[in-house]
């Protein structure tokens, strides 16, 4: 078993509307050997893709994404959720994204510097639910030209409809763990699927 699963199954919190906390390892105290072998496991399915540039959104999604970006040996990228007065607004690509746990749309912006038509992208979350995060994600990269060679997710929820979103604009997804059902505070992984 992973050591991602480990965690999840001892310290994992399930709360009200199929929110699964992860607070002591991932998403607030982060634990470096835990982000590590997600980062291993990402590189090990994605090295021969041509990758440049790593991509994610703050703040949950910089520790996997950044640890990842060490191992292609290519910047880490990340959408931004305030807009710096620094950046005018035709030096930007912009989109809106619906947050599923906090249940607000925010605008999340990056530099156009930063990710152009020549760039082979990966992206990378902490988590995927109904794929608002990463379809934003998509759309940035879309708009700046550049190619998407897959998506890694730490933690998919395949009881929400974010994996068959993604797989209809026929996008490669990865998913460290995945997990079949939260019901009654008990967490369920789904165990066979073609990987
Ligand atoms: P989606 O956009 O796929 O609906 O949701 C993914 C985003 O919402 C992730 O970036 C993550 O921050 C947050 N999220 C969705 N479900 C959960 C959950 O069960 N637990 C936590 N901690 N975050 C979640």
């Amino acid at each position: 078993m992973s050591i991602l699963k480990e965690r999840i199954l001892r310290d994992g919190q399930v709360f009200p509307n199929n929110v699964l906390k992860v607070d002591s390892f991932m998403n607030h105290q982060i634990d470096p050997v835990v982000i590590k072998e997600i980062a291993q496991e990402f590189y090990h399915i994605f090295k021969d893709q041509g990758i440049t540039k790593i991509f994610t959104i703050e703040a949950s999604g910089i520790a996997p994404a950044l640890a990842t970006a060490e191992l292609f040996e290519v910047p880490m990228l990340f959408a931004k959720k305030t807009q710096p007065s620094t950046l005018a607004n035709q030096e930007r690509y912009e989109t809106d994204i619906h947050s599923y746990t906090k249940n607000i749309t925010s605008r999340v912006i990056i530099s156009k510097q930063y990710l152009t038509a020549e760039d082979r992208v990966l992206i990378i979350d902490d988590f995927l639910a109904n794929g608002e995060a990463c379809l934003g994600l998509v759309d940035l990269v879309e708009q700046a030209g550049a190619s998407i060679a897959g998506i890694g997710i730490c933690i998919e929820k395949s009881f929400q409809v974010g994996r068959q979103k993604l797989d209809e604009k026929g996008i490669s997804v990865h998913s460290i763990c995945r997990i079949a059902s939260l019901d009654h505070q008990t967490i369920q992984f789904l165990e066979n699927y073609p990987k």
